[in-house]
């Protein structure tokens, strides 16, 4: 089976059309009773059985310069609530909380990822069906207990389903006729940027297109969402070791470039989260983000840290991997990814990496 195959039928498997609702359903993870919400309880609570709540900034790091100061600055702050607040023009303590829902698969088998291996299964048993109307209305449901003014839509791999994002933005529109408070509600949707052969694919009307043309061009309209785009490793060695994928996927380490260009160039939003960079091709990296995509978007390209959950630990075990050596060595990436990247922007902008937040 070759890549853009198995993509179409993960994607078959998280989404279905119901003729009797004449309505698309997408198959959400339940994400109550697993590993993944008690590793992150600290900063995460699961609301029902298939939607969590994430507060992204912790109570002492709202003001963002104060805490830039501190050399904490790379642990403490994760800047999407920061992002929302920015756009949506309001206060940083109403984008803190967000309501999360992730899909139940994902191309990529990542060692690090932080879900149960079950809820990329879907296959699985926690796993239900919900169409975008529904999604929303719990949502709406929630937020009269709790306010929230961000929604993430997470997974698994969303970008399997990109007109989710479209109905997740036009059901939020609908509804914010009646309730005008949801006017600032920020709605982000996570990816890895691997959609590229899978989305040209569903558009191509040798195919039977399933997949509107203008699907981006259409989510683009709406000032009120943004891609959070994740790359996972910058060489064939390391995308492969990040992903979990095997050998003959190698030729895909680049694909995230394709998707990342096709998104900007029909006018969506991207923010890029890279993970487990090699050093020695970080500058390369670099270089290809400045000149393809410009300034700006090397001011948006974050390195990520990456944590070793419990979860994270016990799939590491069974790949056969010594979790506290693999943790060294991303550490140690990770430190010299940072280094790379502050000397990079000072000499070509005269500024420190993650010097001010992402715009
Ligand atoms: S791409 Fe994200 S959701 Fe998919 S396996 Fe990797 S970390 Fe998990």
């Amino acid at each position: 089976m070759n890549w853009t195959e198995y993509c179409l039928q993960l994607r078959r498997k998280i989404m279905r059309y119901n003729s009797d609702r004449r309505v698309n359903e997408y198959l959400l993870a339940g994400v109550k009773d697993t590993q993944q919400a008690s590793d992150m309880s600290k900063h995460s609570s699961v609301l029902g059985y298939y939607f969590r709540v994430r507060k992204d900034v912790k109570d002492d790091c709202f003001d963002y310069d104060a805490v830039r100061e501190k050399a904490g600055l790379y642990k403490k702050i994760d800047d999407m609530a920061y992002n929302a607040a920015y756009v949506m023009n309001g206060d940083v303590r109403d984008y803190n909380d967000a309501f999360v829902f992730q899909l139940a698969a994902c191309n990529y088998c990542c060692p690090f990822c932080y879900v149960d291996d079950r809820n990329l299964n879907p296959r699985g048993k926690q796993v239900g069906w919900f169409s975008a109307k529904e999604i929303i209305e719990a949502f709406v449901e929630y937020r009269d207990k709790l306010p929230m003014n961000r929604i993430r839509i997470s997974g698994g791999e969303p970008g399997l389903v990109p007109e989710l994002w479209l109905e997740v933005l036009d059901q939020l529109a609908i509804k914010s006729i009646s309730d005008r408070s949801l006017q600032k509600v920020f709605v982000y949707a996570d990816t890895n940027l691997s959609g590229y052969y899978l989305t040209e694919f569903l558009m191509s009307d040798v195919n039977g297109r399933v997949l509107d043309r203008d699907v981006f061009k259409k989510i683009a309209e709406f000032h009120n969402f943004a891609v959070w785009g994740s790359i996972k490793g910058n060489d064939g060695d390391t995308f492969l070791e990040s992903t979990g994928l095997p050998e003959r996927h190698r030729g895909l380490a680049l694909i995230w470039e394709r998707m990342l260009e096709w998104l900007v160039s029909d006018g969506l939003d991207v923010y890029i989260n890279v993970y487990n960079f090699e050093p020695q091709a970080m500058k390369l990296f670099l270089d290809k983000i400045f000149h393809k995509f410009g300034e700006k978007f090397l001011l948006r390209t974050w390195i990520q840290p990456i944590k070793i959950y419990s979860v994270v630990r016990d799939r590491l075990y069974q790949r056969g991997v010594v979790p506290d050596d693999y943790e060294k060595l991303l550490d140690d990436r990770l430190r010299e990814n940072i280094n790379i990247i502050n000397r990079y922007l000072d000499e070509r902008m005269g500024m420190s990496y993650r010097q001010m937040q992402r715009y």
